[in-house]
């Protein structure tokens, strides 16, 4: 009988061992990255390269083909339906971006997209450049550092790993945006919201996330589900690679549009006149510290945005418009971002000049870290 209780206890030991261990390991820890704004005595600027001459391509990396049938929404488009539509509007980049799934689409420039997640609180990523899908996820709520470790297991099998519409449904929050690192793209413009505010948020703490607008289309046979957010892309050549696109997306030498009012209910063929007819960024300069920004056409006014989303300065013409508009930096500043309001006030997002210590380079996202006890079980 002794025995038995002897034998029965060690059981339960064991097997309370064993939980815990699972319990461990289903549980990454990462510290938090401490918050650092971007300072230095230079200033990188992603569009020094963006030169007159050059051609914005027309990008969107968010649209939801019926790959999962009746599971998720998204099931009445076709592969061929989206890139029909999309062509239609004279995308020059369309990524599909279904769960879980790289799909093909069999374009000459074939950018493998997909989106990562099927938690209930919608933390989702974008995967751009994806080599291969990570088939984990964690179902509740999560952590900071859970969200980390997606974060970190994408960026193992993708070329570029974005935010997706990051502050919808508490997806991820203020906090966790402030400690979280190691993606590339915050998608400040999506369908389903707009993130403009957390995104200062983590250009604030120091991130350098660049821009991604896009569709989050599900169903390309509703006017308003196409060509609401978009990305426009900065090439000086004839011939595009994927390659080329991963950088100037890395680089930020790409700005977001967020179509609005009549035009975004418009039929696809009054969108992609209005596209046409939209003014593009001409140049994006620094002329001793002075930043000038310049569009092909008019704008209602130019907003040069800073630190903790801090309106800077708002230029306006009460005439006719104005095409260029700058902003003097300040000793103080430590990335100024400009917002360009167009007469039908369809918005232009333009990527930050940052402060950094390497001149012309980037400031860098801080490696992640994790603590000693996750150290042991995850190798
Ligand atoms: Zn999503």
């Amino acid at each position: 009988m002794c025995k038995k209780r002897k034998t029965f206890r060690s059981l339960i030991w064991a097997g309370s061992l064993s939980a815990l261990f699972l319990l461990i390991r289903m549980l990454p820890l990462y510290k938090p990255v401490p918050e650092d704004p971007f300072s230095g005595p230079h200033w990188y600027n992603p569009y020094e390269h963006a030169v007159p001459g050059g051609r914005w391509l027309r990008a969107n990396f968010h649209a939801h083909s019926n790959a999962w049938g009746i599971v998720t929404n998204g099931r009445k488009n076709t592969v061929g339906d989206i890139l029909c539509k999309y062509d239609s509007l004279g995308y020059d980049i369309v990524g599909i971006s279904d769960y879980q799934h790289i799909t093909q689409t069999g374009k000459e420039l074939y950018i493998p997209c997909y989106e990562h997640g099927f938690n209930i609180l919608k933390t989702h990523q974008g995967s751009i450049g994806a080599r291969d899908v990570y088939h984990n996820d964690y179902i509740l709520p999560q952590t900071r550092s859970q969200k980390q470790h997606v974060i970190n297991r994408l960026a193992r099998r993708s070329e570029l790993v974005v935010l997706n519409h990051p502050d919808w449904m508490g997806g991820y929050s203020q906090k966790d945006i402030r400690q979280l690192t190691g993606y590339d793209l915050f998608e400040v413009l999506n369908d389903f919201w707009i993130s403009e505010e957390l995104w200062d948020v983590a250009l604030s703490a120091g991130k350098p996330a660049m821009l991604l607008g896009g569709d989050d289309a599900h169903n390309v046979f509703k006017q308003t589900d196409l060509a609401r957010d978009l990305t426009v892309i900065y090439t000086n050549s004839d011939t595009v690679t994927p390659a080329a696109v991963y950088n100037a997306l890395r680089n930020g030498t790409a700005y977001g549009i967020e179509v609005t009012g009549n035009l975004a209910r418009a039929t696809v063929t009054e969108k992609r006149a209005g596209l046409d007819a939209m003014p593009l960024l001409t140049s994006c300069k620094i002329i001793h510290d002075s930043l000038i920004v310049t569009l092909t056409g008019k704008a209602d006014h130019f907003s040069f945005i800073g630190q903790n989303g801090r309106l800077l300065s708002k230029v306006s013409d009460t005439g006719n418009g104005l095409s260029s508009a700058h902003y003097m930096l300040q000793p103080e500043d430590t990335y100024v971002r400009v917002r360009i309001s167009l007469p039908d006030s369809t918005r232009l997002y333009l990527n930050p000049v940052m402060r950094t210590g390497r001149e012309r380079e980037k400031p860098l996202m801080p490696a992640s870290q994790k603590r000693w006890l996750f150290t042991i079980f995850d190798k």
